[in-house]
């Protein structure tokens, strides 16, 4: 497949439904099959692509594990747990076919075997480190702050905990592969343009391993991995914030032949807090207090992600100007440092006057003077404080 085409969905791509059995599923490849084959359809020059797109979805659909992971996950779960189709390794349209069929060279050879573990085609053999798993879990700002335990559940591929990963029933034998000799690979001749070749593809039998279980284990049917819902208890430390991910190593999906585990990685969602915006390691909040308040000095409640602190508004603080409550922010990540709150101060003129108050503001009004009103700012300083500069 080339690496611009979007990938198609592979049930569309088999023309099967979504609940599509096994035995459908491998009916109607054999018939696109025989209908892409290059021997039938010379000139269709779009056969080749539309044959490699038919024999992904094979190989997706046609795996129990791996079809688990396309329905929950689509693509992009496919390649994020390890899945790379390869069919651009092989020469041509007569080499899958190879590959799937079996015999005769990409002839007519429709009885051959299914080669299960075609994943192989063509890759190397050995331990394989599982593929990264990424679930998101989203927490409060108090939680944030204080740091918590996230849990999440995602499905994973996993070692069979009945045959501890190598497919045998338990007390059974594993044996030397009978289809490779224990080698792993299989030879065969391959008629091509250039003549007869010698091809070596991964043994579909024990897929690549030399060895195989004598009773396949009843629990994952001798694969070793199956996949399984998995929780993971997540330790978010004190001042994450929203967007930022945490690796947990090894818990993502199985390796393969012995290889280690894929990581998870958790993406974390901080809900907002309604009463604060977080400014890095600072949060900003807004209290009201009264003109009259304002010009006389008071005391008001501040949220915190704590409790509530009381904070002293001095006299004359004007509209918009900040109080710093240091170290009532939010925690750094690293060390141990802490973010301010930031209060800014937000002056409330009555809106509407009894007829005494209004008497006592026109009062008030009346025997302020230029000395009670007095400032230094100049317009600059004035708008940057309105503005929140
Ligand atoms: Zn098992
Ligand atoms: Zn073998």
């Amino acid at each position: 497949m080339s690496a611009s085409t979007p990938p198609r969905d592979y049930y569309e791509v088999l023309g099967v439904s979504r609940d599509a059995g096994e035995s459908e599923i491998k009916k109607a490849f054999r018939r696109l099959a025989r209908e892409l084959h290059p021997d039938v359809n010379r000139d269709d020059p779009q056969a080749e692509e539309k044959f490699k797109q038919a024999a992904e979805a094979y190989e997706v659909l046609s795996d129990a594990d791996r079809r688990a992971t396309y329905d929950r996950y689509g693509h992009e779960g496919l390649r994020s747990g390890g899945y790379a189709p390869n069919f651009d390794a092989f020469g041509s349209v007569a080499d899958i076919f190879e590959a799937f069929f079996g015999g005769g060279g990409g002839g007519g050879g429709f009885g051959g075997l299914f080669a299960d573990a075609f994943g192989g085609g063509g890759r190397a053999t050995g331990p394989v480190q599982g593929g990264d798993v990424s679930v998101s879990a989203e927490i409060d700002l108090a939680a944030a702050a204080h740091g918590t335990s996230a849990q999440v559940g995602y499905e994973a591929i996993v070692l069979c905990d009945r045959c501890h990963g190598n497919g045998a029933e338990p007390g059974t034998p594993i044996e030397t592969c009978p289809q490779c000799q224990g080698s792993g690979q299989l030879r065969s001749v391959v008629r091509s343009p250039f003549g007869q070749v010698m091809r070596t593809t991964v043994c579909d039998r024990c897929g690549g391993d030399g060895r195989v279980p004598q009773k396949p284990c009843g629990r994952c049917d001798g694969r070793g991995r199956r996949v399984d819902h998995v929780n993971v208890s997540v330790e978010v430390p004190a001042g994450i914030a929203d967007g930022q991910r945490i690796r947990v190593s090894g818990r993502g999906h199985a390796g393969e032949r012995g290889g280690p585990p894929g990581d998870l990685y958790v993406q974390m969602r901080v809900r907002e807090d309604s009463r604060f915006v977080r400014d890095g390691d600072d949060l900003l909040t807004a209290v009201d207090v009264s003109a009259p308040l304002a010009a006389l000095g008071t005391t008001v409640q501040v949220p915190t992600v704590d409790e509530p602190v009381e904070l002293e508004i001095p006299a004359g603080t004007q509209p918009h100007e900040t109080l710093v409550l240091r170290g009532r922010g939010m925690p750094a990540l690293r060390g141990r440092r802490h973010g301010d709150l930031r209060v800014v101060v937000n002056v409330i003129v009555p809106r509407r006057l009894e007829r005494e108050q209004r008497d006592l503001y026109e009062q008030l009004a009346g025997s302020l003077t230029d000395q009670n009103l007095r400032s230094d700012e100049g317009v600059f300083a004035k708008l940057r404080r309105a503005l929140g500069g």
